[in-house]
Formats: structure tokens, C-alpha cells, sequence
């Protein structure tokens, strides 16, 4: 039986339209070159590749196109961003604000950061997952010099509030992050109405391949990021490395895509979520963890009480689905998302991600209501 993909929030296949766009610019006929050869006609075209695609971009987060970094993806962009302006900082302050339930990318970064004799707060969200502009509000001290909220939870789908609280810190003189892996090309976000410093990017979450993202890097001459990694000086001396052109281009003409269809796209996750939703109404004790009303509709994370997250997924290994939690040689840990929602240990281990996508069908969405009733009840049973 052919396996239905219910896991798009870990990743996305990429566009047929993209993978085609993508294929001009890898073989010997097509644009090869690398970016950063001056010397030939073949590298001005690689380099005019990688301009129009960094322009794509910036038009769709409506910012310029200078301020758009290229990495390998959303987790060097979060450490670039993190790292990058903590060390050009630490005289001004050492003291950094982020939540609990950030992605591992910005939470392992600040725990080495700490190692390296910052201070930070972890928020705690409220249930839905939501961090409010008063708990921010309240963790700021003279010392802080950075904070960093995801725009798009990654398990829970909830949202931030990012104009609100980049408000606040921008009038404290406070440098914002936000991690948008999950939510570029899936909500508008306009980074000349927001107030934010920072904002990562990702291709593969939006369609686009694997292994390229951006770091945006609001313009301005007292926001200076330090390099992570150093080499040719490439990316005006942030982020040094051969440009991969299939790479960018293709993240390029994923989020353009993704921006175009955005309203479509949507409207089809909605349909989805609640087609499923009301079909999962055949069985008692199903609870919704995260944001149904004000959440992202790509993401579904439900508990089914009483019944194992793990045997749920092999009774129901036709789909392709995530736990969330992290296993160990010893013992499995339960999602420090949940677990930061306040789930009880009990509730995260019996729960499950379903995260929809455009290529989802209603059709697909019905044979997994079946699929999964059946393996709850016999599961409970
Ligand atoms: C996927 C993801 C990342 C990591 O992105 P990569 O491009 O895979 O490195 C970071 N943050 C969030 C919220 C994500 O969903």
C-alpha cells in the first residue's frame, strides 16, 4: 500500500515546477557556474541567477534585497542570527529572552551561548502555545540585549503575536529574532510594517529543496552580525561558502509560488483540518493540543487518551506521521513542546502530529479517518 504523507511540517516534497526550474542550473548545459567567478560571461549569468532570486524573495517579505542572507537553512540562519549578534553585543549586555518551546535549533544555540557566559530566560507559552506581549514585557531587564520567538510553531501550529511584541522591543532597544521556518510562504509576513531585526528562513518547509535558507538582516549601520563561518567573504563578509545556485534558485521560485497561492493553499489546509477533525468525532477522548481557532491549519496535533503514541504509529504505519518526542537508548522522552504546554507526561507520550500539505487530498484525508479510528479502538479495546 502506498504510504500517505501526513508529515509536511518536518519537510515538503518540492514542487514539480521547481524541481524543473532547478535542473537548468546544475549540468554542463545549463547555469553552472560558480556565482562568484568574476572572469567569465558563465559566472555574471550564475550571479544574475542568485540576484533575481534574493529580489524574489525580498519582494514577498517586502524587505530589500541586500538585507536577505543565503545559508544551508533554517538552523544556520538561527545560529547565525543568535551567535552573530550575542558576541557584537556581549559589552552592551548578556542577558537574551526566548521561549520553551522554540525549535532545538534556537534552544541548543542558546544553551551554548550560555555556556559562553550569556544569560537567558526561557518563557514559558500559555497552553494554546502562545507567548503574550506582557510575559515579554515583564522578563526585560536593562542587560537584554536579544530575544527570539517563532513565528509558526512547528508541532503545535499556534502563532505569535510578532508585531505586537517586536513593538515592544524595538521600543526598548531590544534586538528581535524570529524563526519563520514554518510560516514563510504560508502567512504574509511584511518586514517593513514589523518590527523585527532577524528572520529565518527555510526552503524545504515550502516546497523548495533541502539544505538553503536565508537569514534576513534588518539595514541598519548598529546591527552588525558576526560571522559563523569564514572563508571567501561572500554574503558581504556574514556567511562565507560557494553559492548553490539550483539551490537558491529553487527556493526562490518556491516561495514565489508559495506567495502566489497563498490565499488557495490556505483555504485547502482549512478544508482539510476540519474535514479531519469532524471525521475523528467518531471517537471519544481526542484533544486538540495547540491553537484550533488562531493556529496555522497545516498542523493538527491531537492526543488520543489512553493510547500509546508509538504503537498508534506502527498500528498505523500507512501514514506517515510524527510523535514529536525524542527516543533514547534507555527511555523515550516525551516532546519538551507538549511538555511546555503543560501536557502531562501521560498526555504528550499519546499524541500525535498531523501536518497537512497542498498535495494532501480530501480523498487521502478520509482513508486516514478510517484508518486511524480503527487503530485507536482496537487499541483501546
Ligand atoms: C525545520 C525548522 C527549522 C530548521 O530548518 P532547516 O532548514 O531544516 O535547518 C528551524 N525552525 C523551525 C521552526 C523549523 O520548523
Amino acid at each position: 500500500m502506498k504510504t500517505i504523507y501526513l508529515d509536511y511540517a518536518a519537510t515538503t516534497p518540492v514542487d514539480p515546477a521547481v524541481a524543473e526550474k532547478m535542473m537548468g542550473y546544475l549540468t554542463q548545459d545549463g547555469c553552472f557556474a560558480n556565482p562568484a567567478s568574476r572572469a567569465h560571461m558563465l559566472g555574471w549569468f550564475a550571479e544574475q541567477a542568485v540576484e533575481e532570486s534574493r529580489l524574489q524573495i525580498a519582494k514577498l517579505l517586502n524587505c530589500d534585497a541586500r538585507e536577505l542572507v543565503w545559508t544551508s537553512g533554517a538552523t544556520e540562519s538561527n545560529n547565525l542570527a543568535l551567535k552573530g549578534v550575542a558576541e557584537t553585543r556581549r559589552t552592551r549586555g548578556r542577558h537574551i529572552i526566548t521561549s520553551t518551546i522554540e525549535h532545538k535549533a534556537v534552544l541548543d544555540t542558546c544553551a551554548w551561548l550560555e555556556d559562553q557566559g550569556f544569560e537567558v530566560s526561557y518563557l514559558k507559552p500559555n497552553a494554546k502555545g502562545v507567548i503574550s506581549v506582557e510575559q515579554v514585557a515583564q522578563a526585560l531587564r536593562p542587560d537584554t540585549i536579544l530575544a527570539s520567538f517563532m513565528l509558526i510553531n512547528n508541532e503545535l501550529g499556534s502563532i505569535n503575536d510578532i508585531a505586537s511584541i517586536g513593538a515592544l522591543l524595538r521600543d526598548k532597544a531590544v534586538l528581535f529574532h524570529v524563526d519563520a521556518a514554518q510560516a514563510a510562504g504560508k502567512v504574509p509576513i511584511d518586514l517593513k510594517t514589523l518590527s523585527v531585526d532577524l528572520m529565518s528562513f527555510s526552503g524545504h518547509k515550502a516546497y523548495g529543496p533541502k539544505g538553503i535558507g536565508a537569514l534576513y538582516v534588518r539595514r541598519d549601520p548598529d546591527l552588525k552580525v558576526l560571522a559563523q563561518i569564514h572563508g571567501g567573504g561572500h554574503e558581504r563578509g556574514m556567511r562565507s561558502g560557494t553559492l548553490p545556485t539550483h539551490q537558491i534558485v529553487g527556493m526562490a521560485s518556491a516561495l514565489t509560488l508559495a506567495g502566489e497561492r497563498m490565499a488557495e493553499d490556505f483555504a485547502h489546509l482549512k478544508s482539510l483540518r476540519s474535514q479531519f477533525w469532524q471525521g475523528l468525532s467518531a471517537l471519544e477522548q481526542v484533544s486538540i493540543n495547540g491553537d484550533f481557532e488562531q493556529g496555522y491549519p497545516g498542523i493538527l496535533n491531537l492526543c488520543f487518551s489512553g493510547v500509546d503514541g508509538e504503537a498508534l504509529l506502527m498500528a498505523i504505519k500507512e501514514v506517515a506521521v510524527s510523535t514529536g518526542s525524542a527516543c533514547n537508548s534507555a527511555s523515550v522522552d516525551p516532546s519538551y513542546v507538549l511538555s511546555g504546554i503543560g501536557l502531562s507526561r501521560e498526555k504528550a507520550l499519546s499524541s500525535l502530529r498531523f501536518s497537512f500539505g497542498r498535495f494532501t487530498t480530501p480523498e487521502e484525508i478520509e482513508q486516514v479517518i478510517e484508518i486511524v479510528v480503527r487503530a485507536v479502538n482496537a487499541l483501546r479495546n
